[in-house]
């Protein structure tokens, strides 16, 4: 199996192969194909390591319009140290593709300089839970053209304390969006959250 066969586009492709991705890894085979699609709810068993970033990332970046400034997409994570690493990840399949705004919002940086990043556009919004409910309830982001939610480590963040933060976060998205949540595991709490927040979700194993 090939990344040419997922149905990504042509330039994302070069770009995942000139940072040497040779094959796609199991999540991203059985996850590309199904995401690309831009049209369900998906809820996907990975652990970390197993190249779950781009399993999202890559969709994530052929389904936004580069040329709609709105803030389209929002990736939560659980900590400072992912969130940077998916913004990261994010730039470097993107940079050779479209131009994309990729801005990161997380605790324990000044919030002044996330204020001015996010005002200037941010396509996509990479986010753990508690410095994003700061700046919504300073009004500084608008979820209200969210197409795409991606809720990375979601048992990780539920573990942290974080579900009143995520179910207040996705209160201020539109009911019309793609909700993809990527878990290690899947305790009650990780269903619960997929039960309130997705329509009949695609059930990815690997
Ligand atoms: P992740 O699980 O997203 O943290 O990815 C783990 C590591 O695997 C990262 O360093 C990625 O750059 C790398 N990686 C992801 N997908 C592939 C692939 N298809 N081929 C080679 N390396 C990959």
């Amino acid at each position: 199996q090939s990344f040419e066969t997922l149905g990504l586009s042509g330039e994302l492709v070069q770009a995942v192969r000139k940072l040497g991705f040779e094959q796609p890894t199991p999540v991203q085979l059985k996850a590309i194909p199904v995401l690309l699609e831009g049209n369900q709810d998906v809820v996907a068993l990975a652990q970390t390591g197993t190249g779950k970033t781009a399993a999202f990332g890559l969709p994530l970046i052929d389904l936004i319009d580069d040329f709609d400034r709105t803030t389209q997409a929002l990736v939560l994570a659980p900590t400072r140290e992912l969130c940077l690493q998916i913004t990261n990840d994010f730039g470097n399949f993107s940079k050779s593709v479209k131009q994309l705004n990729i801005v990161p919002v997380y605790g324990g940086a000044s919030i002044a300089e996330q204020i001015r990043r996010v005002k200037k556009g941010a396509q996509i919004i990479v986010a753990t839970p508690g410095r994003l409910m700061d700046l919504l309830s300073r009004k500084v982001i608008n979820l209200a053209d969210i197409r795409f939610v991606v809720l990375d480590e979601a048992d990780e963040m539920l573990n942290m304390g974080f579900k009143e933060d995520i179910d207040h976060i996705l209160s201020h998205t539109p009911d019309e969006k793609n909700v993809w949540l990527f878990s290690a595991t899947m305790p009650r709490e990780v269903r619960n959250i997929a039960n309130t927040y997705m329509n009949n979700p695609a059930e990815l194993t690997v």
